[in-house]
């Protein structure tokens, strides 16, 4: 169902620092491009809470009936060990170490990328597209970037002319970084480099002769920039300009401020409409990375293995803890914070798995109109998932009195407020149920359908119907008690 017409999203648009109405290119269809992981290590839990964010965005875009293109990169080449196109490519170097192939290095970590996104419930992009895949594209960017007097080559390498840009562009328009500052944070060239100016990112890299990623081009056998596959496959995917393009706030600067110097230099168009960052995971109050060894990962969460958890965890607490805070929020990683989010969980769990058993009355005592507006305003105010939360607590509360006939829904109301419920909680923010995997819950589910169906047949004064399940349960060793407050068992 096309809901998005009746649906004003507002999203926070880190180009404009302001909160914009959502106005997608093409009507009824969003293009959204998020930067993926680099796959020389595990993904650790910071980049996890990164993607789920934009797994959320991506779940309410489909469930209010737009037809999504979501491009996720792997980035399998060109990504340095540090920002300032300096250092070992990252993959390269843990091939050296390890005594693998770089291909082998990538492969294992894709791998492990696509597992971990499994068990935590992910949906997957509609592209995954990769940097090796595209080095005959990154080739002809540079070649139309160089046409346009942009870049320049020395020594087999070409690089980016940041200031020349910035007579006719602002190098800057995304992170607010002025040039001059810009020029004055920038480390002094250490001689060894052959940039022109310090700010100057590099497109190609002539390889060193013990690189082994190296592809052939006109300037060198190289490897490409990193920042450049992204323009490269964001363009390729969605074209040249789109709707969203998705990271972690560290990637403003210098990635995406370079990705747009890089597009617009070839389309002479502002790329990407609304830019969207999600913020950092912390650990012990620092940033979670693996460069500082302060992280945990994904499958420690699973197993309990990590001297910072009690014990083990379901993947789906998780999901509820990350989406329990904005995603434009800073989220501090504990124990105890994931044992509170727990607790939230299961309550959650136990009022959706009773939900089956609540009867229709003739009258309504709740506004589910009212209640559900709130739910999809709390979407719409730039996917502000902790209020939706708060408002899923507030049908928990009345769940519970539904159960105790302390307020009732008619028919209709009872079926809507069902499938608003189910819909945020599963389909949206992506929890999976693990309550209802635990056999025992299984078991109490048939139960309670036996015991209503049991009590429709006395209503319909079907006395032997009645007595045959009753008397077969208890065969089973479960026992019914007919009470003032209705029917409840006991197994034996
Ligand atoms: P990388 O593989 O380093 O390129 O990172 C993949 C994604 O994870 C990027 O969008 C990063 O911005 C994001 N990221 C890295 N560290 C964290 C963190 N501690 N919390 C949240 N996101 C992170
Ligand atoms: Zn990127």
């Amino acid at each position: 169902m096309e809901i998005y017409k009746e649906n004003q999203l507002k999203i926070y648009n880190s180009l404009s620092k302001s909160k914009e109405l959502f106005k997608p290119l093409t009507e009824g269809r969003v293009g959204m491009y998020v930067c993926g992981p680099t796959v020389y290590s595990n993904v650790h839990l910071g980049n996890v809470r990164t993607f789920m964010s934009f797994d959320m965005v991506f779940r309410y875009f489909l469930h209010l009936g737009y037809k999504v293109r979501y491009v996720r990169n792997i980035t399998d080449a060109g990504h340095l060990e540090n920002d300032a196109d300096e250092g070992e490519d990252r993959i390269a170097k843990k091939a050296r170490l390890e005594h693998i192939e770089p291909m082998e290095v990538v492969q294992r970590y894709t791998v492990d990328f696509h597992k971990t996104l499994q068990k935590y419930n992910f949906l997957p992009p509609s592209i995954e597209p990769t940097a090796t895949g595209h080095i005959v594209e990154q080739i002809e960017m540079i070649k139309e970037i160089l046409e346009n007097g942009l870049a320049y080559e020395v020594n087999g390498s070409v690089y980016f002319d940041v200031l020349k840009y910035n007579e006719s562009a602002h190098y800057g328009i995304l992170s607010g970084r002025k040039m001059e500052d810009a020029i004055h944070n920038t480390r002094a060239l250490d001689g060894q480099s052959d940039k022109k100016n310090p700010q100057d990112f590099a497109l190609w890299k002539k390889a060193e002769e013990r690189h082994i990623m190296r592809w052939t081009s006109p300037w060198s056998d190289g490897f490409p920039g990193w920042h450049l596959e992204c323009s490269v496959m964001s363009t390729k995917y969605l074209g040249e300009q789109f709707d969203i393009h998705g990271g972690g706030m560290d990637l403003k600067f210098p990635h995406h401020e370079c990705e747009i110097a890089q597009s617009q230099t070839c389309s002479g168009k502002t790329p990407v409409n609304y830019w969207m960052h999600a913020n950092m995971l912390l650990l012990n109050s620092q940033k979670m990375a693996k460069s500082t060894g302060n992280y945990i990962l994904p499958n420690e969460i699973l197993t309990g293995e990590n001297p910072v958890l009690s014990k083990a965890f379901a993947p789906s607490v998780v999901r509820f803890f990350n989406l329990q805070a904005h995603y434009r929020s800073i989220l501090d990683f504990s124990n105890d914070a994931l044992e509170a989010s727990e607790k939230g969980y299961y309550k959650l769990m136990d009022a959706v798995n009773s939900l089956n058993t609540i009867e229709a009355s003739s009258t309504s005592t709740f506004d589910v109109a009212a209640w559900k507006k709130q739910c999809y305003s709390a979407m719409n105010d730039d996917f502000n998932t902790p209020i939706l939360i708060a408002h899923l607590f507030e049908a928990v509360k009345v769940i519970n009195q539904l159960k105790d006939q302390k307020s009732a829904l008619t028919v209709t109301d009872l079926e809507d407020f069902k499938n608003i419920i189910n819909t945020f909680v599963f389909d949206v923010m992506g929890l999976t149920n693990e309550t209802k995997k635990d056999s025992s819950n299984a078991l109490d589910g048939v139960v309670e359908l036996l015991i209503k169906l049991r009590k429709e047949a006395r209503e319909n004064k079907d006395w032997a119907l009645s007595d045959q399940i009753r008397d077969e349960l208890l065969a089973l060793g479960i026992q019914l008690k007919d009470g003032r407050e209705g029917t409840s068992f006991s197994i034996n």
